[in-house]
């Protein structure tokens, strides 16, 4: 099933309709962190930047990395029919890049499976549309030298309290939290990312441009949330 997937990926029908998408991205990707592009778009060069990225990403490690989601997704579906596992695959990649939110993929999503597997069919598509979003930021973020991204959280009551604590706190790409751990929590999932983990509805948003905090700000580094002062975080940024 992987590689009918991977043959779908390299298609070069895909791989075009794909550059063509990525021209679109600059205006539409991520409906939150769209805003916070398109504010640096106008403001500075990283715009510039970031557009011409996005133009040539689908050729690059971007392109890779979208690709090899889609296998991973592929894998963590295996237990679904072929055809099946395709159409989501195929449905969460065009919807995370015309910028569709997570939760309205996930919902979307759910016409695919059978009404048995309902419960399970929300929480893998949940989990890994948001995974895929994580995957395009990160994947921007590396391309552009953009080395930290905000976690931000829905702000909602079902928020879970580890990550309510990781709410606006600035993280690095290399250098996941363990938001339990921090939280005293006795089960812990390891370290990981903004909507890396089950039914999480967290995202993440690039740190492009320290003009967009108010300092000092939450930081998560050596292994603890600390507020920095502006001078703090450019001497370890
Ligand atoms: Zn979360």
């Amino acid at each position: 099933m992987i590689s009918r997937i991977r043959d779908y990926t390299y298609d070069p029908r895909f791989i075009e309709y794909a550059e063509a998408e990525a021209l679109k991205m600059v205006t539409h990707l991520f409906t939150d962190a769209g805003r916070t592009w398109r504010q640096a778009a106008k403001r500075n060069s990283m715009g510039r930047l970031i557009f011409e990225a996005m133009q040539e990403e689908m050729r690059g490690p971007i392109g890779r990395s979208i690709r090899l989601q889609a296998e991973r997704n592929a894998a963590i579906i295996k237990s679904l029919p072929l055809d099946v596992a395709k159409q989501v695959n195929e449905h969460v990649l065009r919807e995370a890049m015309k910028g569709t939110r997570a939760s309205e993929i996930a919902e979307q999503i759910k016409v695919f499976f059978p009404e048995a597997s309902k419960a399970k069919a929300n929480v893998i598509a949940r989990t890994e549309v948001s995974k895929t979003s994580t995957a395009l930021t990160q994947a921007r973020c590396e391309y552009v030298g953009a080395d930290w991204y905000i976690w931000r959280t829905s702000e909602d009551a079902r928020v879970r309290d580890s990550h309510k604590l990781m709410d606006d706190v600035i993280v690095k790409w290399s250098d996941p939290p363990s938001p339990e751990k921090l939280d005293g929590a006795k089960r812990a999932f390891g370290h990981y990312h903004a909507g890396e983990i089950f039914n999480c509805r967290c995202y993440t948003e690039p740190v492009l441009d320290l003009d967009q905090f108010t300092w000092p700000a939450k930081v998560y580094y050596g292994g603890r949330i600390q507020r920095m002062t502006r001078k703090q975080f450019q001497k370890i940024a």
